[in-house]
């Protein structure tokens, strides 16, 4: 059977890929960055959704919110971004203008692995493709 500890947030979960998970969240982890285990089950899932099944999220702006933790992310796919710039809203008279805010897609475990397959000579490098 599956591996269900109450400290497990990702409830059952069989205990191989329990394991495979957990070996990532300590790999990846950095104080900076700091990655749960829910992160790297839902990074794995979009990931492959993606790569095998077509899956594509716009990330449209109103879908992007930022959490009282100060956390921006999509909330139709839990993508992770940056505010480059926010998003601002003004009421002037009757109306409510939006101006809508700049965002850069934070990188994943899964770019850091792409990474260094691309260029295993290079290395870590700063990402030049960030962005979109
Ligand atoms: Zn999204």
């Amino acid at each position: 059977m599956g591996n269900w500890n109450p400290n497990n947030p990702l409830g059952f979960i069989p205990t191989g890929l329990y394991d495979a998970m957990a070996q990532i969240q300590r790999e990846y982890s950095t104080p900076e960055m700091p990655l749960s285990l829910k992160e790297v089950e839902i990074t794995l899932l979009r990931a492959i959704l993606e790569e095998k099944f077509g899956f594509k999220c716009d990330h449209d702006e109103e879908r992007i919110i930022t959490n009282k933790q100060d956390k921006t992310y999509c909330k139709w796919c839990y993508r992770r971004f940056e505010v480059i710039e926010a998003r601002e809203i003004k009421k002037e008279f009757a109306k409510t203008i939006v101006k809508p805010g700049k965002y850069r897609l934070k990188k994943t475990f899964l770019d850091k692995e792409k990474k260094l397959e691309d260029n295993p000579r290079l290395g870590l490098q700063p990402d030049q493709r960030g962005g979109e």
